[in-house]
């Protein structure tokens, strides 16, 4: 089960990220619910307050860590990187971002997985 913190991000689920973000998201909602009876929380997508970072493009989702082991946390991160590769370039398709860290110049308000794809 997918779930949204907010309808905003419901809407931008079915509008308007990539099919091949929202594939990915299925696949690892499908993914945590199989193997750790996890459901899926979508925390954030696409956002406009930093043009460098791939949530401007719809290409990218933040998914809460809150309920998660360190080592579900790891595993699921490692599925991800093997399943889905980031096109021919050497970028991890999952990372692993903890609260307070700034990427980007944006700070994390919690732990989160952050996924990316290329197109
Ligand atoms: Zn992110």
């Amino acid at each position: 089960m997918i779930l949204f913190k907010s309808q905003e991000l419901k809407a931008q689920f079915d509008n308007e990220i990539t099919s091949t973000l929202r594939n990915l998201l299925y696949a690892l909602a499908g993914f945590l619910k199989y193997t750790f009876g996890l459901d899926l929380e979508i925390t954030s997508m696409v956002r406009y307050d930093a043009p460098v970072l791939i949530h401007w493009y719809k290409r990218a989702a933040d998914i809460s860590t809150q309920n998660f082991t360190p080592e579900q946390i790891q595993k699921t991160k490692d599925w991800i990187n093997n399943n889905f590769l980031y096109g021919d370039i050497h970028h991890d398709s999952c990372i692993f971002e903890k609260a307070g860290e700034v990427v980007n110049g944006t700070t994390s308000t919690g732990d989160h997985l952050h996924v990316q794809t290329i197109k």
